[in-house]
């Protein structure tokens, strides 16, 4: 059975009422897949995400899910409330809030936070902070987990403990995953599948099976013999993620 079946005809923006944001965009997710989404910057690729969570309604198509489907968000930024506790974010997420009491503080010490439970955000390093997010977004157990770049602007070595992380999460509980990525070696690293979408307004151009056995490293060989190959087969469409790619690690 499918997780999620998208047709989105239109989505504009009030503000950008000249040009859609996403047009003809549609796709479906089997259940407990871990898709990865692929796209250059300003696509449409967060307003993919909030459209599929039901944070923004204001679009012209349909999302199906089913009813109740328990999901999880990761956010562009780790978006973690200041005032509360690294254990106090997770708790806030649960879902009835007195239930499941153990369970926020039992995915910490999972993420290696045991040691900061009562820290504040503040006080949390970028990558301590991304980890709270990641454990809030699984508190509920979600059946759909949709993560938007939620490891750019990380050190590698970082970068790849949350990956390890996520992956270890998503093999024992099987959510349906939508990870929303500009970096092919990631995408290619976790993904069962790759939708790439164009430049704005984002169509898929290419939904590619990942046949890669796990575990994966994004710098290891079959990762690296992967992305040669895709670039090598389609140039055009890949340059400008790669470009994309160069320049942040540049800067
Ligand atoms: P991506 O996540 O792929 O970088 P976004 O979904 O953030 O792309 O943005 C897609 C397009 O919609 C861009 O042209 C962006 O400027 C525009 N956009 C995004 N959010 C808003 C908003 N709140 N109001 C107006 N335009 C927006
Ligand atoms: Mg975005």
């Amino acid at each position: 059975m499918n997780a999620l079946d998208i047709a989105i005809a239109a989505k504009t923006y009030r503000k950008n009422s000249d040009t859609p944001a996403l047009a003809n965009l549609a796709f479906t997710v089997p259940s407990g897949q871990f898709l990865c989404i692929i796209g250059p910057s300003g696509c449409g690729k967060t307003t993919l995400l909030s459209i599929v969570a039901g944070l923004d309604r204001d679009f012209v198509g349909t999302v199906g899910r089913a009813d109740q489907t328990r999901i999880g968000f990761v956010f562009q930024t780790p978006r973690l409330m200041p005032w509360l506790s690294a254990r106090d974010n997770v708790r806030l997420a649960l879902d009835p809030p007195p239930g499941n009491e153990g369970r926020a503080e039992a995915l910490l010490r999972e993420m290696n936070l045991g040691n900061q439970l009562d820290s504040y955000p503040g006080h949390l390093s970028g990558g301590q902070q991304r980890r709270v997010a990641l454990a809030r977004a699984f508190v509920n157990d979600p059946q759909l987990l949709l993560l938007d770049e939620p490891f750019t602007s990380l050190d590698a070595p970082t970068a790849q403990q949350l990956r390890d992380l996520l992956l270890a999460l998503w093999l024992r509980q099987r959510p349906t995953v939508v990870f929303v990525t500009h970096d092919l070696r990631e995408a290619l690293s976790l993904g069962d599948r790759i939708l790439f979408l164009s430049a704005a307004p984002g169509r898929v151009v290419l939904d590619l099976p990942v046949e890669l056995a796990r575990p994966r490293s994004p710098d290891g060989p079959a990762v690296e013999a992967a992305r040669k190959r895709l670039l090598d087969l389609y140039p055009d469409l890949l340059s400008g993620l790669d470009k994309q790619r160069n320049a942040e690690d540049a800067a």
